[in-house]
Parts: C-alpha cells; sequence; structure tokens
C-alpha cells in the first residue's frame, strides 16, 4: 500500500488533510488503529465558537476565517457526499450574572460589529426561560451569532466517504525517515507522512525546551441525553457558562461536556466529574431537567505546549509533517491545519 502521501490518524485532522492532498490528485493512503473518528473527533459536543470581538488580533482574524470558510467547506462536503453534517450557525449564549458585566458585553457587542464584517452580530437578550433558567442568568444572555455547531461524527463520516477507504488495523509503534513501523511489524514508506494520531502525536516528538513536551493529551468528558419527544429545542442556541456547554443536536438530542483533565488514569473512561457537569447542566436549562442519559464518553484532546496548532515538518524526521494541537478547537481548525501541511510538501 506504499503511497506518495500516507495519512497516519483518521480524526479530522488527518481526514482533513487526506481531502486536501486529493484535490491537488495527489495519491493519498490513509490508515489508522482503531478507524475514522475514533479519537476525539467524535466528540458529541461540536461546537465552533469564536474568540471575543474585542482587543482584535491575528489571532482572532484567522479564527474568523476559519469558521466563515468552514461553513462553506461544509456546503461543498454535503453536497458531495449527500451526507449532513449538521452544521448550524446557531448561536451560543453566554449567561449575565451580574449587572456590573453589561458595560464589557456592550461594547464587544460593537466591536462585533466592526470586526465580524456583518457574517454575524452580537446582542443582549432575554432567553427562553425554559432553555435558560432566568435563575442562573438573572440580567439575561448575550447571544453570540457568530457561534456554531456541527455534528462531529457525521462530519468525519462525510470526510471519509469524500476520501474513500481508510485502512483501520494500523496502530503506529514509531516513525523512521520515510518509514512508518507498526506495532504487528508492518512498515509502509512514503515519501510524505502525516503524522496526525492527536494526542499520540505528542509521543513521538522531541521537547520543545528540556523537560517540556511539545504536548500531551488533556482528557474531556461529555455526555448526549435525550429531551422529551417534540421538545421544541434542535434550533436553540448553546449555552455556554463556565466551561459548561449545553449543545442541541437535532431530534431532541443535547450534549453537556466537558471537563479538562491534566491527570486522569483511564482516558475512555467517565466518572463523577461528568455526573457533576450533567446536574450543573440540568439545573441552568430546565428543558433537560429530567432528560435521559443516553451516552457518555471520554477522549483526549491534544494540546500543544503553547496551545496552539502544531503543524510542522518533524524537527528530526526526513518526509514527516506532523500535524496536531487542534485542543479544544479542532473541529474548526482542521481545515486550516490541512492548508498549512500541505504546504510544508509544497515548499
Ligand atoms: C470532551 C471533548 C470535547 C470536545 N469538544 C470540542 C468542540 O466542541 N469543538 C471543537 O472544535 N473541538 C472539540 N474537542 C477537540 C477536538 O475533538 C479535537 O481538537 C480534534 O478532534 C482533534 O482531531 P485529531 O484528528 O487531531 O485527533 P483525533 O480525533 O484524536 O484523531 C486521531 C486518530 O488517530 C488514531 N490514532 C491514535 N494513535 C494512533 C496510532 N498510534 N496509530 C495509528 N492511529 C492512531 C485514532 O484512532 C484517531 O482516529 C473536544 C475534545 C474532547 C475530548
Amino acid at each position: 500500500m506504499d503511497a506518495e502521501c500516507l495519512i497516519i490518524g483518521a480524526g479530522v485532522f488527518g481526514l482533513s488533510i487526506a481531502r486536501a492532498l486529493k484535490t491537488t490528485g495527489r495519491d493519498v493512503a490513509i490508515v489508522d488503529a482503531a478507524g475514522a473518528g475514533a479519537g476525539a473527533s467524535a466528540t458529541p459536543l461540536g461546537v465552533l465558537a469564536p474568540h471575543a470581538p474585542d482587543r482584535w488580533n491575528e489571532k482572532k482574524q484567522s479564527q474568523f476565517e476559519a469558521l466563515t470558510s468552514l461553513s462553506e467547506l461544509v456546503q461543498d462536503l454535503e453536497g458531495e457526499t449527500g451526507i449532513d453534517v449538521g452544521y448550524r450557525r446557531c448561536g451560543r449564549l453566554i449567561p449575565l450574572t451580574r449587572d456590573t458585566h453589561l458595560p464589557l458585553w456592550r461594547g464587544r457587542a460593537q466591536d462585533a460589529e466592526s470586526n465580524w464584517r456583518g457574517v454575524a452580530g452580537m446582542s443582549i437578550i432575554s432567553p427562553d426561560p425554559n432553555w435558560l433558567s432566568p435563575k442562573a442568568a438573572p440580567f439575561g444572555a448575550v447571544n453570540c451569532g457568530l457561534s456554531a455547531r456541527i455534528d462531529a461524527r457525521n462530519y468525519c463520516r462525510a470526510l471519509e466517504a469524500s476520501v474513500g477507504n481508510v485502512e483501520v488495523g494500523y496502530r503506529l509503534s514509531h516513525l523512521e525517515n520515510s518509514t512508518a513501523i507498526f506495532e504487528d511489524g508492518k512498515r509502509l514508506r512514503a515519501k510524505w507522512i502525516f503524522l496526525a494520531t492527536g494526542a499520540d502525536a505528542f509521543r513521538l516528538l522531541p521537547d520543545v525546551e528540556e523537560d517540556v513536551p511539545a504536548g500531551r493529551g488533556e482528557k474531556g468528558q461529555a455526555a448526549i441525553l435525550r429531551a422529551g419527544p417534540d421538545s421544541g429545542i434542535d434550533e436553540l442556541p448553546i449555552i455556554y457558562r463556565d466551561r459548561l456547554y449545553i449543545v442541541p443536536r437535532g431530534e431532541d438530542l443535547v450534549a453537556v461536556g466537558a471537563t479538562s483533565e491534566r491527570d486522569y488514569s483511564d482516558a475512555e473512561t467517565t466518572d463523577t466529574q461528568l455526573d457533576s457537569l450533567i446536574e450543573r447542566a440540568r439545573e441552568i436549562c430546565p428543558a433537560i431537567a429530567n432528560a435521559e442519559v443516553i451516552e457518555k464518553w471520554a477522549r483526549l484532546r491534544p494540546r500543544a505546549a503553547n496551545k496552539r496548532l502544531l503543524v510542522e515538518q518533524h524537527p528530526s524526521l526526513e518526509g514527516v509533517i506532523v500535524a496536531t494541537g487542534g485542543f479544544k478547537t479542532g473541529l474548526a481548525m482542521a481545515h486550516i491545519a490541512a492548508k498549512q501541511a500541505i504546504a510544508k510538501i509544497e515548499n
């Protein structure tokens, strides 16, 4: 199966690289230990949220461009594959708990007018009390109109459908120049190898400074709840409060999450930290007070040491491009990481 380009890892990063490479006509193979979307990219949340629109800078501008270009990409992908990836610019409510916060948010709403260039706005509203409890939002809520959601699992399915077969059962052990060696001894050679194994990729990178790893996995737990039939919540905005997201997913489903854990014993099991988040969600969102929990889920987010995308030629291995570091915004940034990764082999 040796190919010109070998992608290891079929999360949203690897799949986005594969799709972008295929459009340039290159010969691409993609392999994964467990299958497409088996890692963090299957997050139930799928939040696509911008930075605050004040104190505009280069980082905020590039994230704004990523979010706006993603909506175009999604349209193309859905047209090509016929798979609905559940993209909705649904907005995001941030409850206002103190009147002293109002001037700050009014200022931000003004900044949104200029910095978001008419794509979407920010306003202060009185939310539906069955969705966001007035007790939790005594001064109303900010609605961030640029925030969107995506069904991350369907996004991966659509990307996989677009790129063709992902070969499963290839668990990478280590890399040599232009060669990948898998745990069962298989070896694959390619002119270019894209290391897109999410949090696992950091294991194959040297420290950025002495004793400072290039990055690490940070565990996150999330859940899916089912509200009653015809709940009327499917098109409501995301709620965000103190690191807690409540995200409508369609079909009366709501995702709740996520924890952020540096220390963990098992990356893929859930515990009482998730139960506490679900309880907090029920308190502020009456519509899910009695909703049934239908899935609990946990994985590792790939977090680079500087919390940014890590798309680089491997410092010591020829022909190896590393693409990871999506951390909490990987769904919005994967297509940008793909562009950056491909630029590395074109220069
Ligand atoms: C709880 C939680 C909630 C999140 N919510 C959001 C959100 O709302 N919005 C957002 O934008 N981002 C969110 N994220 C972050 C987002 O999921 C990640 O940034 C993104 O999915 C990373 O994609 P990736 O392709 O780099 O990694 P992964 O999706 O982890 O993909 C890596 C792939 O590599 C494979 N693999 C791993 N090791 C090996 C190996 N040794 N050999 C071969 N294959 C291997 C895995 O099977 C997997 O398929 C969340 C993450 C978590 C954990």
